[in-house]
């Protein structure tokens, strides 16, 4: 089949490639309509590794997709062929501790799509497991459906805050996950969210999507914003969605006595971190590593309306033109959020 594979760094080609992938009787063959590209995908093509996981071998990049049912193995009884769908993409040992006790996605054997060596979804047909491909509500398109994934880490984010309905989040980043956690905070209950970044485009876009108010760190301070917007209180619960060295401290300034801190970003290298900035709130410290058991939130809070991610696939490309669209991806403009590729 014709894949996008990165055979090294800074080299993406559109390929025929062998990938003998047989159904299983719990599997289901997908023909793979949508796939979003993410910044991991970006970070494989331009540096070749993320930490501890380098291309060694050509890989098959793609890890957010939605699709078509083809095939269902023999045990298969909740999809059926023609089954629209999308897929969340790490697949772990079911008999693992972690995977035992809830935390599946923290099974070190997890295969993940486009992470060495497992293969990705830009392709044109992929074999998943029934247990982790959801049936998207009618009003779904497949673009939203390939945006489940990012928006699955704003979800479980949300779910780690432990919101309460009426709280004020600040969400430092406004990238696609920070914009998609931004909106997961408001369907969580947030009664207003504060949104930070350097680039005003990307404010300017989020503050259409709810009551979201942007913060442009280049002449803000977000604690000082914040704060004066909550007579002084400060916000209930801090997402770091940017990854910035600098924003785990505005984290914790922009908290009220009492308030949570979630890191989603990953820094490149360790932070320093003041503790006693931490202590002297009481502020509890919470972390994400992608995500567990919110695929079906996700769909339903689309399905329902509660989120619209529509606005944010800000731009779109052919298969054909897959090399392109992670050049595009690699130096995007200002103003776009999420780059698809559509397979068909
Ligand atoms: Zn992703």
């Amino acid at each position: 089949m014709q894949a996008l594979v990165l055979e090294k760094t800074r080299l993406l080609r559109l390929r025929d490639i062998v990938i003998d992938e047989p159904l299983g009787s719990h599997d289901v063959r997908i023909r793979i309509h949508s796939v979003g590209i993410c910044g991991s995908d970006v970070h494989y093509y331009q540096h070749g590794a993320i930490g501890p996981f380098v291309v060694r071998a050509p890989l098959v990049l793609g890890h957010e997709a939605a699709g078509i049912v083809m095939e269902t193995g023999a045990a298969v009884t909740t999809l059926r062929p023609g089954d629209r769908v999308c897929m969340e993409p790490g697949i772990p040992d079911p008999n693992s501790r972690p995977t035992r006790l809830g935390l599946y996605n923290l099974d070190p054997a997890v295969r993940f799509w486009a992470t060495p060596p497992v293969h990705g979804c830009l392709r044109p047909t992929v074999v998943h497991p029934e247990a982790f491909t959801f049936k998207l509500p009618d009003n779904v398109s497949f673009g939203e459906g390939a945006m489940v994934e990012p928006l699955a880490v704003g979800l479980h984010a949300a779910n780690k805050a432990r919101l309460k309905p009426g709280d004020v989040a600040v969400v430092l980043g406004a990238g696609p996950i920070g914009t998609l956690t931004a909106l997961a905070a408001l369907a969580g209950g947030c009664s207003r969210v504060f949104i930070t970044d350097v680039q005003p485009a990307k404010l300017a876009l989020a503050a259409t999507l709810g009551p979201i108010t942007p913060i442009d760190v280049r002449g803000q301070n977000p604690a000082a914003v914040v704060r004066a917007a909550t007579g002084g209180w400060g916000a209930d619960v801090a997402f770091e969605a940017s990854g910035v060295p600098s924003a785990a401290a505005q984290a914790i300034d922009a908290l009220c006595p009492g308030g949570c801190a979630v890191f989603i970003g990953m820094p490149g290298a360790p932070v320093p971190f003041d503790i006693v900035a931490a202590q002297v709130k009481e502020a509890r410290i919470e972390t994400i590593f992608r995500y567990a058991h919110v695929f079906p939130r996700a769909l339903a809070l689309m399905g329902s309306g509660k989120i619209n991610v529509r606005p944010l696939v800000t731009d779109r490309f052919a298969f054909a033109d897959a090399v392109a669209a992670f050049d595009y991806a690699c130096r995007m403009r200002p103003a776009s959020v999420k780059v698809q590729i559509e397979l068909t």
